[in-house]
């Protein structure tokens, strides 16, 4: 799952109203499509979680075309996820694990599927200061392609790495004993940060790494490249 952090950058709260698609997006290759879809609410099949209806309505979606240009993005890169087809619905309720927070995003262990759901920061902006002029900037375009690449690379672990080889891949990556660091260094984190890291774009890539670790690099991408290439 992805938790949402708070951001050292300044964030100004404000609403907009987002246009957002449903249906399928065409993905630019013949016969390659964007799995969309939206649910008004959190699934059953997602226990254990609270809900909370979207304060600031539609503003806190996650926009269907950042979803669709991230996904887009990783099928690019990695014909073994393009294969996947991984569907991708957006939930109109923000959506809470006790202890973690509010949650970007998540997968269940066994499907394919990947849900993101509602939350405040999609409805907030960056600002900066460029040369004398404010710079504002909505957030929500990084936001979605960090869950889309995370949660995928949830998907990617469990349909795609064996066990055998995401131990293999702890190992190289010097995190073998990662299970008793909490959360953010649970090896599914890692695997599914790292995943987002190496192989999500640019704007993926906007939000920190969140385990409490090094990010990874060369060695680790060219690892992955050859499990996945195996596929
Ligand atoms: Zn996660």
């Amino acid at each position: 799952m992805a938790a949402l952090r708070k951001r050292s950058k300044k964030v100004a709260w404000g609403v907009v109203l987002a246009l957002v698609l449903a249906g399928v997006f065409g993905a630019g290759g013949a016969g390659a499509q964007v799995s969309f879809g939206e649910l008004n609410a959190v699934p059953a099949c997602i226990g254990g979680v609270q809900t909370q209806d979207c304060a600031y309505g539609q503003a806190e979606l996650p926009p269907a075309e950042a979803v669709a240009a991230e996904v887009r993005h990783l099928e690019t890169v990695l014909p073994a996820v393009a294969a996947l087809d991984i569907p991708v619905y957006t939930v109109r309720q923000r959506c809470s694990l006790p202890g973690l927070g509010m949650l970007a995003g998540c997968t269940l262990p066994g499907q394919n599927k990947v849900y993101l759901f509602a939350s405040p920061r999609y409805a907030s902006y960056t600002v900066g200061v460029r040369k004398g002029e404010a710079n504002v900037e909505r957030f929500a375009p990084y936001l979605a392609a960090y869950a889309v690449a995370h949660e995928f690379g949830h998907v990617v672990r469990y349909q795609l790495v064996d066990n055998r080889t995401l131990q293999e891949y702890l190992k190289l990556r010097g995190a073998a004993g990662a299970d008793a660091k909490g959360w953010t260094c649970h090896p599914e984190e890692i695997f599914a940060e790292d995943f987002r890291w190496l192989f999500g774009s640019e704007k993926a890539r906007y939000i920190p790494y969140l385990c409490g670790i090094a990010p990874p690099g060369e060695k680790e991408k060219a690892f992955l490249l050859e499990v996945l290439a195996g596929e």
